[in-house]
């Protein structure tokens, strides 16, 4: 019997606009984008970030069947949400087909996400015209509270507090619940109700964490975000069993984000911050839900002697080999086995000792765990991203 497995990528977890400051690397800059296969093949895109553009680009690459329909939910219209639409190469290649969902709204009329389309590509905003793009698009329009079916999967859509509407989308796939619930505020009774309807017994919980609770009952009140407090009451009170902060604030560091994650972790037993390139597995057996993250493009340099052989080409073409000290040594993870399993995403205190030129050197590091597998003999073989 073939077991349901569903996959879950995180192409762009950042909120409002993109990042590109070097303390936001961790857990990324991109604008939302998430792609969920479901078992039976199904591809989904919730949400057409920055983040969309690596999923093309990635897509575009020979390998891999790809399937011939994607099923695109927008959630709504502000820029954040839709910005990658017009560098999502697959829309430029006439044999893809894609059907997008998303809502009437009331500023655009008919064909919402259609108009979308064309403002975007509008002179003088863009280089080349619609025309260009030679994808099929159907477009469909959905209400909150309406529910279809995909394949073997159920979407539930519901309103979300959020101003000129939000749409939370709930798949339902064999192998477990993803419910994606970006952009929402608390405070209105109605549309709460909705968040936990939407978020009920779900496996995978994504909510929006943007502000501080601090910062949600003061300056940022009426912004129409949420914090990682009301996310854990909402996960708490819909059964929810993994939650994911998401929508990280375009000012928040990765140490604001870590904190926020901690803050969350002592209050909810299974909770993630999104992370640019993490992939949430469901239904695996054994381990229902499992998450791994990606290596970060973050380097950084201690300073260190460790005795070295260098050999090498000179500059007149001769061969040569010489003992020398490695001085400063740029240091971006590590691959530890451990006969602990440290938390995914907790951090972890690392001291090397190095034997340098005037005797023994300590070298102490903190890390992040960014994946944990089973190595030999029972250890676990720990990959650690040094954070400073
Ligand atoms: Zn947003
Ligand atoms: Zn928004």
């Amino acid at each position: 019997m073939k077991i349901p497995i569903a996959k879950l990528s995180f192409w762009g977890v950042r909120g409002s606009t993109p990042t590109v400051d070097p303390a936001t690397w961790r857990y990324g800059g991109n604008t939302p984008c998430l792609e969920l296969i479901a078992p039976d093949g199904t591809q989904f895109i919730l949400d057409c970030g920055t983040g969309l553009r690596m999923l093309g680009s990635r897509w575009a690459k020979p390998d891999g069947e790809q399937p011939a329909e994607t099923h695109i939910m927008v959630t709504h219209y502000h820029w954040d949400h839709i910005q990658g639409v017009p560098f999502f190469a697959p829309l430029y290649a006439p044999d893809n087909e894609f059907h997008f969902y998303s809502f009437r709204s009331k500023y655009l009329g008919r064909d919402s996400l259609k108009q979308v389309f064309e403002a975007q590509m509008a002179m003088p905003y863009f280089p080349v015209d619609l025309s260009a793009m030679t994808a099929t698009r159907k477009f469909k329009e959905v209400e909150g509270g309406e529910s279809f079916h995909v394949g073997e999967n159920k979407i539930t859509a519901r309103w979300l507090n959020h101003p000129q509407g939000c749409l939370g989308y709930r798949i339902e796939t064999p192998a477990g619940v993803v419910v994606y619930a970006t952009d929402n505020e608390p405070g209105n009774a109605e549309l709460e109700k909705n968040l936990r309807e939407l978020a009920d017994g779900a496996d995978i919980f994504i909510n929006d964490a943007q502000y501080t609770p601090q910062q949600l009952a003061t300056t940022r009140h009426g912004w129409g975000h949420s914090s990682w407090k009301e996310g854990v009451a909402a996960a708490r009170d819909a059964g929810a069993k993994t939650l994911v902060l998401f929508h990280h604030d375009p000012d928040s560091t990765d140490r604001a984000v870590d904190t926020i994650l901690r803050n969350a972790r002592d209050e909810f037993d299974s909770v993630f911050a999104a992370s640019e390139g993490m992939v949430i597995t469901l239904g695996s057996p054994g381990d229902h839900v499992q998450a791994h993250l990606p290596g970060t493009r973050t380097a950084m340099r201690r300073e260190a002697q460790f005795r070295a052989l260098v050999s090498g080409v000179t500059e007149g073409g001769k061969p040569f080999e010489e003992e020398t000290a490695v001085r400063d040594l740029a240091l971006q993870g590590a691959l530890i086995t451990l006969e602990h399993a440290p938390r995914l995403q907790s951090e972890l205190l690392v001291t090397m000792e190095a034997p340098g030129t005037d005797g023994k050197q300590t070298m102490r590091l903190r890390g992040y765990v960014v994946r944990i597998d089973a190595g030999e003999k029972g250890l676990s073989a720990v990959g650690v991203v040094f954070t400073d």
